[in-house]
């Protein structure tokens, strides 16, 4: 096949460049790490197709000119991907070792070019270095097939192992292979498909990077949308939802779900005498002291200004007795600071069960509601059960 490597060389710079241009341009303001890990990828495109353009000019450049120049761009690229991945899936960024395996591959391909030539030998070396690069983005995107919400991930380190093995038959083509080349820019097959098939990577690990951070922004809008600002705990959204799972899953198993409902008593007077905003303080020590006793199957999330609804799995009548009753004397023997004054809240709380007969959420928080209300009529911090069946009178009371 009659490819001349500079015209394909040619091709590749214009097409790394474009990319660059579209990163970098369609990118604006202040995104976060998000938006630097594309602005990273954009520049290291630009260093990539500097690197094509040196070799499309070849007959115009001295071969170690051309050798050290183009290896250094391309192994700066590399980095520069290698930073900009780790940046935007949030993983140590791993500079020295980046950094490292520029240099020392920089250094091993200008004595294997320049002091000590062996072609061979120099696209050896040059492929380890590719192959450490190769391999900290693969450790980045690890596990990204596990499930669907990361096919983006799993996308792109299929990119990287296809990178891989075009390294490995790069270098099985030179060790293995009848008539080698003896340079980059002789037309054999290997070079010609090898900078054709390193040529089109800009373009697939850009298609890949993008997917990639469409997933961690759609990911991170998801988890914004089920997240209570205050708190850090589920929002009514997101609780309505786990208690669908959950009642789901204890339905299939023939199990139960304790359901509870947690309101701070006189709420008003913490906010009249610290302010809104001793008052926030004391409801996020509160959600505190909620989240320590919960197992981790547990969920508690906030459902109106001062009210939790917290649901434990696979627990009956006496188990959700047990765990309000242990919620409310936490709370109530907590000594919450607030300015530099002791602050003593209580809570009341009604309680549910969800089991055989009793699966529908909506009627379970009607009833855990009204126990929530008797124990405030009753005069507070204490628990209270609800029956369970459809009359909202509280079955026990558990004065405090
Ligand atoms: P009760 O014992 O009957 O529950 O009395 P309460 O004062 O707690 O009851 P009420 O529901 O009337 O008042 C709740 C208060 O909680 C009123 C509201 O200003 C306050 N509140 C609601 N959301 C927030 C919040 O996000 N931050 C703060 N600081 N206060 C809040
Ligand atoms: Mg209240
Ligand atoms: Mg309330």
């Amino acid at each position: 096949m009659p490819v001349q490597v500079e015209t394909l060389s040619l091709l590749n710079a214009v097409q790394a460049l474009a990319l660059a241009i579209m990163l970098w341009v369609g990118t604006h303001g202040d995104g976060g790490r998000g938006l630097l890990a594309i602005r990273l990828r954009a520049g290291a495109l630009g260093l990539e197709a500097a690197g094509y353009a040196l070799l499309a000019m070849q007959a115009f450049i001295p071969p170690a000119g051309l050798l050290m120049g183009g290896n250094a761009l391309n192994l700066l690229a590399q980095m520069m991907v290698v930073v900009s991945i780790r940046l935007l899936v949030g993983k140590p960024l791993r500079l020295v070792a980046a950094g490292a395996i520029a240099l020392i591959g920089w250094g091993g391909v200008a004595w294997l070019g320049i002091v000590h030539p062996d072609y061979r030998l120099r696209v050896l070396w040059g492929s380890v270095a590719i192959i450490g690069n190769v391999l900290l983005n693969i450790d980045a995107l690890r596990g990204g097939c596990r499930d669907s919400g990361t096919r983006a991930r799993c996308v792109l380190l299929w990119v990287y192992l296809l990178a891989l093995a075009l390294v490995l038959w790069r270098n099985g083509a030179l060790w293995l292979g009848v008539n080698p080349p003896d340079q980059i820019a002789t037309p054999s097959p290997v070079n010609v498909f090898y900078i054709l098939l390193s040529g089109m990577q800009p373009l697939f690990a850009s298609i890949g990077f993008l997917l990639l951070y469409n997933e961690i922004l759609r990911r991170e809008l998801h988890d914004l949308a089920r997240v209570d600002p205050l708190t850090g705990v589920a929002n009514r959204r997101a609780i309505g939802e786990a208690s669908d799972r959950m009642l789901d899953e204890a339905r299939a198993w023939r199990g139960s779900v304790g359901v509870l409902l947690v309101d701070a008593d006189y709420f008003k007077e913490v906010n009249d005498r610290f302010g809104h905003d001793g008052g926030d303080k004391v409801l996020q020590s509160l959600v505190g002291c909620i989240q320590r006793i919960l197992r981790a199957d547990d969920i508690v999330g906030r459902v109106g200004g001062e009210e939790f609804l917290v649901l434990s799995p696979g627990v009956d009548a006496v188990g959700v007795a047990v765990l309000a009753e242990r919620i409310r004397a936490t709370v109530a023997n907590s000594a919450l600071r607030i300015d530099d004054q002791d602050v003593h809240l209580t809570v009341s709380i009604g309680t549910a069960v969800a089991g055989p007969g009793h699966w529908d959420m909506t009627a379970l928080r009607r009833r855990a509601d009204a126990a929530l209300y008797a124990a405030k009529r009753a005069g507070r911090n204490r628990v209270m059960a609800a029956v369970q069946d459809d009359d909202p009178l509280p079955a026990t009371t558990q004065p405090a």
